[in-house]
């Protein structure tokens, strides 16, 4: 069975079910789909989680085509808007970045570079395995970037980058972290590079439908509203307790967030290690902003509706417009420490700040909005942020090997225990497969071999040994 009707969990049990097991999916919401959740505000469909992929993202790529779930490309030409120390200027694609400081824009160059070359060291999917992982995975980004960007410009553009990133500040973040990401991403281009090639299509009717799509084929074995609380190994299976409903199973795929692992109970407990790793897993934070016009107004002032800046709640928006629909959609992020600060206000100043943002942004129009919505997934019961856990320094060295260990017969999937694309719909992708096989290989004791299994990490490498001095590598 599988607890978590994600895209992760959900592809797991679609993957199971194919194999011939029986298998049910207890989700703790009415709704499935998890961090993608696509709703109608004013008139028009928008994302208020995840929504983008790239062409680089094979699993997910597949899962559309496979379903029948169509995309489009979101490229919207146009200048973007640069917001900084209060002054507002704008420049084309192809542009230097408008720093105020001169030398802004090649330190951030050479700061990109620099990650690049020291992410050609980290083994993808395996970031405790390389030589320096004691090094780097002992400090944050933050410590990093104090010590290779001298200028206020260049360290706001390097923050914008992890925030827009990651949903955390460099402070929240061990530089190994960002390493494996870069690493596993091809290791080439910078972060906003990588970002870019992950925001190339979005999904015809929102990147929900492709997990409404799965649980349709699941035929009535998905239960929702029924949080699973406690989960029990027995001799020869699991207990699974959720509030509607109790399973027993062969075996449980746990495709939760980290963090959300940690909150149900195990029967004998979790080994230290695996409960360490989901306190040492914390949630990004989003708050996620959609301003639906009648037009796209930016557009005819040569505007792409991308803003970058200094200042919040908004430091980043782009344009969200659905080609077809009657409207234009402007959305805005609050990342980081501006989301913990700004979910303490009321949805009414938040909208109304929000709003100013743009206004800043894009002009006077944009203080008028036909709808608004925005999704706080901090205050989301079930989700406790975005747009995924965030590993910390140690986190990697101390637990990165047990992101996909199996305790007895429960297993982990989740977009966070992936090997690549970790954090996205790709890496939730990959580890719901990933899962699947990893249990259909111990019911069956088919003999699925490791090379097999997606995204699978050869544990055996880099594993911390009491003792042992150094991280293998
Ligand atoms: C604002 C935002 C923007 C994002 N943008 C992008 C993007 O553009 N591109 C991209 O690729 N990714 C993006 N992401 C990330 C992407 O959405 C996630 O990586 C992916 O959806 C995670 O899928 P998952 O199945 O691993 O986890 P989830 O989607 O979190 O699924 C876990 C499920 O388990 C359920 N659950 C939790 N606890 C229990 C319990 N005790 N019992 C039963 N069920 C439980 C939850 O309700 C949920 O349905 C974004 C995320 C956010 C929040």
């Amino acid at each position: 069975m599988v607890v978590g009707a994600g895209l992760a969990g959900l592809v797991a049990a679609r993957e199971l079910g194919a194999a011939g097991a029986e298998v049910i999916v207890v989700e703790a919401q009415d709704r499935v789909g998890g961090r993608t959740w696509t709703r109608r505000v004013g008139g028009v469909p928008v994302e208020m989680g995840g929504q983008w992929i790239g062409p680089a993202q094979p699993y997910v790529n597949a899962l559309a085509r496979e379903l029948g779930v169509e995309t489009f490309p979101t490229e919207v030409p146009g200048r973007t808007v640069f917001y900084e120390g209060g002054s507002r200027s704008e420049y084309e694609e192809d542009e230097a970045v408008p720093f105020r400081e001169p030398d802004a824009a090649s330190e951030v160059r050479e700061a990109f570079e620099a990650l690049d070359g020291l992410a050609k060291e980290v083994p993808a999917g395996a970031p405790w395995t390389a030589g320096r992982a004691a090094e780097w995975d002992g400090q944050t980004l933050e410590t990093w970037k104090l010590r290779h960007a001298r200028s206020r410009g260049a360290r706001f553009y390097i923050d914008l980058a992890v925030q827009s990133l990651y949903a955390c500040e460099p402070r929240d973040i061990s530089l190994l972290g960002v390493l494996s990401d870069v690493a596993a991403s091809g290791g080439s281009g910078g972060l906003f590079e990588i970002e870019a090639s992950a925001e190339e299509s979005r999904f015809v009717g929102g990147a929900q439908e492709l997990s409404v799509r799965v649980a349709e084929g699941l035929e009535g074995r998905v239960v929702l509203s029924s949080p699973v609380r406690r989960i029990s190994q027995e001799h020869d299976g699991v207990l699974v307790e959720s509030d509607a409903v109790s399973i027993r199973a062969g075996a449980v795929v746990v495709a939760v967030p980290p963090v959300l692992r940690g909150r149900i109970e195990y029967e004998p407990a979790l080994p230290a290690a695996q409960d360490g790793l989901s306190q040492r897993m914390p949630m990004g934070a989003v708050i996620k902003c959609h301003a639906v016009y009648d037009v796209p107004f930016w557009r005819g002032m040569g505007l792409s509706g991308r803003a970058e800046g200094d200042t919040g709640p908004c430091r980043v928006t782009c344009d969200n417009t659905t080609p077809g629909e009657d409207a234009g959609v402007l959305t805005g992020f609050i990342l980081g420490a501006d989301a913990r600060l700004w979910g303490q206000e009321s949805a009414d100043e938040r909208e109304a700040a929000v709003l100013e943002c743009f206004a800043r942004y894009f002009g006077e129009e944009a203080l008028h909005p036909r709808g608004y919505a925005e999704c706080d997934w901090g205050a989301e019961v079930h989700a406790r942020g975005g747009y995924a856990g965030v590993p910390v320094p140690g986190f990697f060295l101390d637990h990165g090997f047990a992101l996909q260990e199996p305790v007895g017969r429960v297993h982990w999937a989740g977009t966070e225990t992936a090997s690549e694309w970790n954090g996205y719909m790709e890496g939730a992708v990959g580890s719901g497969l990933r899962a699947a096989r990893e249990v259909l290989s111990v019911l069956t004791g088919a003999g699925f071999g490791q090379g097999d299994l997606p995204g699978k990490v050869d544990r055996s490498r880099g594993r911390p040994r009491a003792g042992a001095t150094g991280t293998g590598g």
